[in-house]
């Protein structure tokens, strides 16, 4: 990869999206690999394990950033690191990269021409465990509302139809025992075995 300061694609910047964001720093052609999504390559064991630990993290502080990539059948990537740029590259629905990869790297590639000082984005492709602690802000016309892979948008939106009708009933209902506190994760999890 180039080094050279002018030649470099992207700039990190404030996002209107969410937090800090990379943007284009320049023209970037469709298909240029952009940047490496960085970190440690770690066992799917290991990776459950730190899930775990952002997700009581994500719980206690608020934040729900996750940052485990799926490297393949044996590794994940952990690119929680503040060296890995690439972790601020933020969800969209719509996006003009993808994360692809290549001999073993995981890279962010454009799908198209992105236009400097575009907002880098590319699909997270987050499953549905734990949705609600996912809100997306893409802001993009077909964004269901919470960052999942498009494969599971039927779903997502099901699921959140489900959410908002138990929602109602609670709120119609008088408040007798106090419901459990379950987690986003027990409820997204219980509603999809339900179905
Ligand atoms: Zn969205």
């Amino acid at each position: 990869m180039s080094t050279g300061t002018s030649q470099q694609a992207y700039i990190v910047r404030e996002s209107s999206i969410h937090n800090k964001g990379v943007f284009a720093a320049r023209v970037v052609r469709k298909g240029e690999q952009i940047i490496q999504y960085k970190g440690e390559k770690i066992s799917k064991k290991e990776s459950e394990r730190r899930a775990l630990l952002h997700y009581d993290d994500s719980v206690r502080t608020g934040s729900g950033a996750v940052y485990l990539f799926i490297l393949n059948k044996k590794y994940d990537v952990d690119g929680s690191m503040e060296w890995n740029i690439a972790r601020l590259i933020n969800h969209s629905c719509e996006p003009n990269c993808e994360a692809v990869i290549i001999q073993g790297k995981i890279w962010v590639i454009a799908k198209r021409r992105i236009k400097e000082g575009e907002e880098l984005a590319f699909d997270y492709g987050f499953d549905l465990d734990c949705w609600q602690d996912h809100p997306c802000r893409c802001g993009k016309q077909n964004c269901p509302g919470y960052i999942a892979g498009k494969q599971y948008w039927r779903k997502l939106r099901k699921l959140i139809a489900e959410r908002d009708a138990v929602h109602a009933e609670i709120f119609a209902s008088k408040p007798s025992k106090k419901k459990s506190t379950t987690s986003a994760k027990k409820i997204g999890k219980s509603a999809q075995s339900a179905t």
